[in-house]
C-alpha cells in the first residue's frame, strides 16, 4: 500500500471510513435480473442483498480484515452504505460500525415495537438461509444457461419436462412440441416457461426463508430481514449505531480527521460521497482520500 496513506493514518487523530454502493455491485448474467424482480413479485424483496451476495464471489473479506487491523489502535468509525455482510462480520471495534441501509444478517418484525429491535441472525439460521438462496441461484443459473443455448440445434427451451426425456413431455402443459412452432412464437413460449420456473423457485425460497426465520413472539407475523429493500424497514436496527456515529463525528471538529471514501459513486451523494465532501470542507484539518475501486484498494492493503 502507498506509504503516503500509511503515514496519513499514523498522523490522523481520527479516521472515518465510508464504504459506498460499489461493494454491493453485481453483474447480472442472463435471467438473473429477472430472478431479482421475482423476489419482489413473491414478496421477499428483503432477500435481494443476500441474493446479490451469492451471485458474487467474496472478494472483500480479507481486505476488510486487513483494514480493521491497520486501524486497530486508531480512533475510527466506519459508515457503510453498502449492505455487504462481509462489512458486518469484519472485526471492527465494538460500536464503531453503522450500516444505515441494513444488512441481511439481522432479522426484524413488522410490528416494530420499540422493545422489539432487529436482532442478528444466529450462525445456523444465516447458514440455512444462505443455502436456500444458493439453491435459488442454482435454478436461475440452470434456466439461464439453457436460455443461452437457444440457437443450438436440438435445444427446446428450459422446460424441465423436456430435459427429463420424452415420457414426461406432457407435464409441459399446453406447450406441446415447441420445435414445430415458428421461431418468434417458440422463443416467446420458452421465455414464459423460463420465467415460470424462476417464479416457482422464488416461491419455494420464500417458504424456506419463512421456515428458517420463524415468527415474531409478540405478534406472530413471520420475521423478515432488516434491509432497506424491506417495505417495512425497521430503522431501529441502526439507530443506536447512528447516534454513536453522529456523536463521534461531532467530536472530530478541529481535530486531524482522515476520511477514506471507498467505492462510493461520485454521481450519488448518498450517505458517503456528499457528507464526506461537506465534512472535509468544514474541517480545515481534515484530509479526504477517495478510492473509487474498492476491490483494488482493499486488495492492495
Ligand atoms: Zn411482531
Amino acid at each position: 500500500m502507498e506509504k503516503e496513506l500509511l503515514q496519513e493514518i499514523e498522523e490522523a487523530q481520527m479516521v472515518l471510513v465510508g464504504f459506498g454502493e460499489a461493494l454491493d455491485a453485481v453483474e447480472f448474467q442472463k435471467m438473473e435480473s429477472y430472478a431479482e424482480s421475482a423476489l419482489n413479485e413473491v414478496g421477499v424483496s428483503w432477500l435481494a442483498p443476500l441474493f446479490w451476495e451469492r451471485l458474487r464471489e467474496d472478494i472483500y473479506s480479507k481486505g476488510l480484515e486487513r483494514l480493521a487491523k491497520l486501524l486497530e489502535h486508531k480512533n475510527y468509525f466506519v459508515i457503510s452504505q453498502a449492505q455487504n455482510s462481509a462489512i458486518f462480520q469484519t472485526k471492527w471495534r465494538e460500536g464503531r460500525l453503522v450500516m444505515p441501509y441494513g444488512c441481511w444478517r439481522k432479522k426484524q418484525c413488522t410490528c416494530m415495537e420499540d422493545e422489539i429491535v432487529p436482532t442478528p441472525l444466529d450462525d445456523e439460521a444465516a447458514k440455512a438461509l444462505t443455502r436456500a438462496v444458493d439453491s435459488y441461484v442454482a435454478v436461475v443459473r440452470s434456466v439461464g444457461s439453457f436460455a443461452s443455448h437457444d440457437n443450438d440445434a436440438g435445444s427446446v427451451g428450459a422446460c424441465s419436462a423436456f430435459k427429463n426425456g420424452s415420457e414426461t413431455q406432457n407435464e409441459c402443459a399446453g406447450i406441446g412440441n415447441l420445435e414445430s412452432l415458428p421461431d418468434p412464437v417458440r422463443e416467446a413460449m420458452e421465455e414464459i416457461q423460463r420465467r415460470k420456473e424462476i417464479t416457482d423457485a422464488a416461491n419455494e425460497l420464500k417458504r424456506a426463508a419463512e421456515g428458517i426465520l420463524g415468527k415474531c413472539e409478540r405478534c406472530g407475523a413471520p420475521y423478515t430481514l432488516n434491509v432497506i429493500q424491506n417495505k417495512n424497514y425497521d430503522m431501529h436496527g441502526y439507530q443506536l449505531d447512528w447516534e454513536r456515529y453522529t456523536k463521534w463525528l461531532s467530536g472530530s471538529v478541529n481535530r486531524k480527521l482522515l476520511l477514506l471514501e471507498i467505492g462510493a459513486d461520485e454521481r450519488i451523494p448518498g450517505l458517503i460521497h456528499g457528507p464526506f465532501a461537506k465534512i472535509s470542507e468544514l474541517n480545515l484539518k481534515s484530509t479526504l482520500r477517495t478510492y473509487a475501486n474498492a476491490i483494488d484498494w482493499l486488495g492492495n492493503l
